[in-house]
């Protein structure tokens, strides 16, 4: 099995019906991007920029910043590579930021909120981003999007920066995608009208499980109710899936349900575009993929869709399995 993903490193991942999609990974440094190339990754689908942050004693400076998405960029040679701005808050503290604790840290100050409240801090993260867009093909994604407000007043900081720049005569892209995580379940439901304003989505179920099942994800009691599976998600990113592709725009997923074996079907078949998860699943991830038919699997979601339970969901997708064995 080994043998075989390794020759899929340099292969494209097409269902047997012939629907490419894309693998892609998941990284929290420039250091990663040597395992995602070594293990066939076509991009970079979400480039965690909290560790930049973590684990000193100020915040980066925006010179530190350039460097690390330059780095990034260029290491992937002009593939996509999609930064996702600051996320901290929830289960990511920044002891340095002294921000008052809160009763629910997930549900509190945290992501875009706190960025939209630090300019200061959003507005150096932006310059950083859009002087290294220069260096290769840079996507940017605002985190926990609960509006289309708090989308637009982003963007709105992102062209002021932008506008800057070029008035200063340093050179940015104009070919910077801006895109939001679905991870609250408002922002899924309300998906048709972001797909209006945005290029793309990428879903993050770590949290959009959460936050629909209301179950903590760092909470083992009530671990038995964080349910990939549950149709309520499943349907829930068909929306997601149907609202961009209305308008025309691709849809990532960027949770760890994207690199799993059991969802994976289901993806497919729901018609995501983009899988992004840990390097080491995306060889394991195409051989799947390759030898599944794209319209089989639609079928197959629309069962699912109609299901009354994650384990019935489970057990679906495992018939499958049994089946071309
Ligand atoms: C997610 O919520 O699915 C996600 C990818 O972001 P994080 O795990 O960093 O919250
Ligand atoms: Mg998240």
């Amino acid at each position: 099995q080994v043998e075989e993903w390794k020759k899929l490193r340099s292969e494209p991942t097409v269902s047997k019906d012939g629907v490419h999609v894309e693998l892609a990974a998941n990284i929290g440094t420039p250091n990663d991007v040597a395992g995602v190339l070594e293990n066939g990754g076509e991009a970079v689908g979400l480039y965690r920029t909290e560790f930049l942050y973590m684990g000193r004693d100020k915040l980066p400076s925006e010179e530190i910043q350039y460097v690390a998405y330059k780095s990034v960029l260029e290491k992937m040679e002009g593939k996509p590579v999609v930064v996702r701005t600051l996320d901290i808050g929830g289960d990511k503290e920044l002891p340095y930021l002294d921000l008052p604790k809160e009763m629910n840290p997930f549900l509190g100050f945290r992501a875009v909120r706190l960025c939209l409240d630090r300019q200061d801090i959003f507005r150096t993260q932006l310059r950083a981003l859009l002087r290294a867009s220069a260096h290769g093909n840079l996507r940017i994604m605002f985190p926990m999007i609960a509006t289309l407000s708090e989308f637009r007043e982003a963007k709105g900081l992102l062209e002021e920066e932008k506008a800057k720049l070029i008035s200063e005569g340093i050179p940015v892209s104009e070919e910077i995608q801006l895109g939001i995580m679905v991870e609250i379940p408002s922002t899924a439901v309300l998906a048709d009208q972001f797909a209006k304003e945005v290029d793309f989505f990428s879903i993050g179920t770590n949290d959009l499980i959460q936050y629909t099942m209301a179950a903590d994800r760092m909470n083992e009691r009530v671990a038995y109710l964080y349910q990939p599976y549950n149709p309520a998600i499943l349907r829930l990113v068909k929306m997601v899936i149907d609202a961009a592709h209305r308008e025309g725009r691709w849809v990532g997923m960027c949770g760890e349900m994207a690199g799993d074996s059991t969802a994976i079907p289901i993806l497919l078949g729901l018609g995501l575009d983009e899988f992004s998860m840990s390097a080491t699943s995306i060889l394991p991830a195409r051989s799947q993929i390759n030898k599944l038919s794209r319209s089989d699997m639609q079928a197959l979601a629309a069962k699912a869709l109609e299901m009354g339970s994650a384990e019935e969901v489970v057990a679906l997708v495992e018939s499958i399995e049994t089946a071309a064995e």
